[in-house]
């Protein structure tokens, strides 16, 4: 604890968290949303032998199972040795990261330009998002039920779009606003177009012209963003940072890097004595909220299933195992940051470097809003991870009265169930371009594999 885990690493292991680190910089230059996370996930799990619980009959132990909801959030399994009512070993991580949605009418022209409307969806610093390259991903679905995928701006020939900014010397008014109101919500306009449609009408010719591509390109038609989906993103690629390499900068980060660890670890486990549960939620960014958030009762639904193919998920059956189960809440931490130590208590945050983040608590202002994991529980993880040569450190989120942040380990322990936030630390989290450390990235992959088979 409270050292750099680097310094006691051997040299197959910093060997390991190298290799580790390139198939993770892969995966998020790959999945940038839920729903390409999710599919990522799917065809990854297909080619490890997982198959979707709809396809099997009585699950066996160490059978894989996949189960998809709505295409935004999953489940991997592998069937334990013992009775479902025993309880599972549930790690739960969130693919939906800060990122700015198109609003339902989205596309108008105004200056010579045609430009789109959007809503930020997570907690974002406004300022952040403006003179960055954006890419465009999601899906529009027609009234026919038909959907269009959309993923535009991540090929290198592939065009980006961006939000302008205000040239600094003009900005003598903006620069006296309080950074949360330098740049307001409807100023996040991106730029989408410049090219009018000729010949056409005198008003409107841009718009009408972006409209004529969305037409013939995508088969997306002006109405067709009501029922649509779509995120813009920042177009930047993953990368190795330090001249160490030690680092990984990218978007998205929050939760994908423990999305990717705690799936990671499942891939290596065979057949564990509790079912090994692997939980990739939708929503946690906006509270999970709806029905593919973790305060839903998808969770219940999905251990509902699995028990139901052994003829056991009565209710008394199914509360018996979440009683009896055990979760990591898997979410990142906020890193000590050397530039902004004001918001850090240095004791009880978390450092890069220093291995997997053990968060008794999360919330705000008198730990409101939080998990607030049990001593016994803890003790437990401390010593499975002690016990696995997993480095971890304890890690605070910043100063008591400095503001805070949720996960979902509140709504798992709403459902009785043994929880503990573990995770990696991150700078710069919610920014477009995130950093964590190899050694963390490795550190959670292992702490999640002596987790699931214990
Ligand atoms: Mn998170
Ligand atoms: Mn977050």
């Amino acid at each position: 604890m409270e050292k750099n885990a680097w310094i006691s690493a051997s040299e197959n292991e910093r060997h390991e968290m190298n290799a580790l680190g390139r198939e993770y910089i892969r995966f998020l230059n790959r999945a940038k949303t839920e729903r390409e996370t999710v599919s990522f996930l799917k065809e990854q799990a297909r080619e490890k032998d997982f198959a979707d619980l709809k396809e099997l009959g009585e699950l066996k132990p160490g059978q894989r199972v996949f189960i998809e909801h709505k295409g935004k959030t999953a489940i991997a399994a592998i069937i334990g040795q013992r009775p479902f009512a025993e309880g599972f070993n549930i790690v739960a991580s969130h693919a939906d990261t800060p990122r700015l949605d198109l609003k339902p009418v989205p596309l108008y022209e105004a200056a010579g330009m045609a430009l789109f409307k959007t809503h930020y969806y997570g907690g974002i610093k406004k300022y952040q998002w403006t003179s960055l390259p954006l890419s465009m991903h999601g899906i529009v679905v027609k009234k026919s039920g038909q959907k269009i995928e959309v993923a535009i701006g991540e090929d290198d020939n592939d065009p980006v779009f961006t939000i302008t900014d205000l040239l600094i010397h003009l900005a003598k008014d903006q620069m006296e606003k309080k950074m949360s109101e330098g740049i307001g919500g409807e100023d996040l306009n991106i730029l989408v177009g410049s090219l009018p449609l000729e010949p056409g009408p005198d008003k409107d010719k841009i718009k009408e012209a972006v409209k004529k591509i969305l037409k013939e390109k995508y088969d997306i038609e002006d109405e067709d963003f009501a029922s649509a989906e779509i995120q813009m993103v920042p177009a930047m690629k993953a990368r190795e940072i330090g001249f160490d390499r030690s680092l990984i900068g990218a978007y998205g980060q929050d939760d994908r890097v423990c999305v990717f660890t705690s799936f990671r670890a499942l891939l290596d486990v065979t057949i564990p004595s509790r079912t090994a549960v692997c939980v990739f939620a939708d929503k946690e960014e906006i509270g999970s909220v709806g029905n593919t958030g973790l305060r839903s009762y998808l969770l219940e639904n999905a251990i509902a299933d699995l028990m139901n193919k052994n003829g056991r998920s009565d209710y008394y059956e199914v509360m018996q195992a979440l009683r009896n189960s055990y979760a990591l809440s898997a979410d990142v931490n906020g890193a000590y940051d050397p530039n902004y130590e004001s918001a850090f208590e240095k004791l009880n945050s978390s450092y890069v470097g220093r291995g997997v983040s053990l968060t008794k608590y999360t919330g705000s202002r008198g730990k409101s809003e939080s998990n607030d994991a049990h001593p016994e529980y803890l003790a437990r993880i401390r010593k499975l991870f002690d016990d696995h040569g997993v480095t971890w450190q304890v890690g605070e989120l910043g100063k008591v009265d400095q503001g805070g942040g949720g996960t979902v380990a509140m709504y798992l322990a709403n459902r009785n169930i043994d929880t503990v936030d573990a995770g990696v630390p991150v700078l710069s989290m919610h920014a477009p371009f995130e950093l964590i450390a190899k050694l963390d990235l490795y550190m959670a992959y292992k702490g999640f594999g002596a987790f699931y088979k214990d």
